[in-house]
């Protein structure tokens, strides 16, 4: 079990953080900081790029994060036309702790703003796949 069933379109079968997916199945999504330096990553990494140590621990993010940037997508790549219109986000949870995602379909356009709190939710798809969204906090 593992990448292959992440988002919509899945262009990796397997990686060193298959764990993610079995995190996200429980409803939790989650990165990993290393142990040696304490950097945070999200997508979750194996490995610190800032210390080059392999010794990871995965965290759940929880709380919430701010808006710092959207888009709203007209057009997609192949295998996410099904999907227009959505939103890309990049949200702020702390210093050295930013997730890029999709903004929730629920969250109107009009409502969208710079600084709105949010929540990163894990959310089923069709066909048992699993991905997260960004939500109202
Ligand atoms: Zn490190």
């Amino acid at each position: 079990m593992g990448f292959e069933r992440f988002g919509t379109v899945s262009f990796t079968s397997t990686t060193k953080v298959d764990h993610f997916i079995e995190l996200l199945d429980q409803g939790r999504v989650s990165g990993t900081r290393c142990k040696k330096c304490g950097k945070s990553f999200f997508p979750p990494r194996a490995d610190c790029f800032s210390c080059f140590s392999a010794e990871m621990g995965w965290f759940e993010i929880t709380g919430s994060g701010q808006l710092i940037s959207y888009s709203t997508l007209i057009y997609a790549p192949t295998g996410f036309e099904q999907d227009l219109p959505f939103t890309i986000a990049l949200v702020q949870f702390s210093n050295d702790l930013k997730l890029f995602g999709r903004l929730s379909r629920e969250i109107e356009e009009e409502k969208t703003r710079i600084g709105m709190k949010l929540r990163a939710t894990p959310i089923k798809l069709p066909n048992g796949r699993v991905s997260y969204e960004f939500r109202e906090a």
